[in-house]
Formats: C-alpha cells, structure tokens, sequence
C-alpha cells in the first residue's frame, strides 16, 4: 500500500491543524495563539515549529507562523481524513463530538488510499457530522 502520510508526531499535527484553521482569520497565527489554543508552554512550542519549519511545513515571518504549501496540503489531508473517519463512526452510532475527539488522536496516521476507500465504503457522503464538507479541502 503507498503511504503518502508526512511523518509528523502528533503535536506535530495540532499544531498544523491550529494554524491551518486559523489562517483565513485577520490576525497572523503567532506562537503565544498556538500555545494557549494548545495548552503547551512556548518553549515546547517553539520546538515543534522549529521541526515543522525544518519538515517543510511551516514558515516563520516576523513573528507570525505559517503553512508553506506542502504544510497546507499536509493541513488539508489531515482535515480529509479527519472528516471521513469521523463520519464514518457517527454512521455506526458514535456521538458527533465523541467521533470527533476520538479521530483526532490519529487522523494524521490514516493512509491517502483507504480513506478514499472509506469515503466510497460509506456512500460518498457530502459532509461530516458537524456539516463540514468532506471534499472541499481534496485537491
Ligand atoms: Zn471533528
């Protein structure tokens, strides 16, 4: 099976995730927005932008943080799968918000290929249980 997951850890991923929802707000996604949406301490932090940075996924520019578009993508595969798959437990009698706590502690590590095969498992559903799109995000 092709894997065509970035290796990411999974702060890693909340991070992206934090800044990739953030970033058709007014103001720039800084550390200290990371930090408290997160709960970490800044330290910890500038440590995983300062992987995410050397991973390609994400730039810094006069103190604001950014996805470069390889992050973007990564950003958007993980919302995809995110969606899929929480969707597809809402379908078996999982709770919306439970579905959705529960996805996030491994979206990131789902495979391109079976969540295209879950999508089409489940019936090609349009949106997720929140009444997200699922496919907007797919390029
Ligand atoms: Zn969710």
């Amino acid at each position: 099976m092709k894997n065509n997951n970035i290796n990411i850890t999974k702060r890693e991923r909340d991070c992206i995730i934090t800044i990739g929802k953030n970033r058709n707000q007014s103001f720039p996604t800084r550390i200290s927005f990371i930090a408290k949406s997160l709960d970490m301490k800044m330290p910890t932090v500038e440590e995983i932008i300062k992987r995410l940075v050397e991973k390609g996924l994400v730039q810094k520019e006069a103190g604001m943080v950014l996805l470069t578009e390889k992050g973007n993508n990564c950003y958007e595969e993980i919302i995809m799968k995110h969606r899929v798959m929480e969707t597809f437990l809402f379908e078996c009698g999982v709770n919306a918000d439970e579905a959705c706590r529960e996805v996030s502690r491994f979206d990131y590590l789902i495979d391109s290929e079976s969540a295209d095969k879950i999508i089409e498992k489940i019936g090609k559903p349009e949106k997720c249980p929140h009444g997200f799109k699922i496919i907007e995000s797919k390029r």
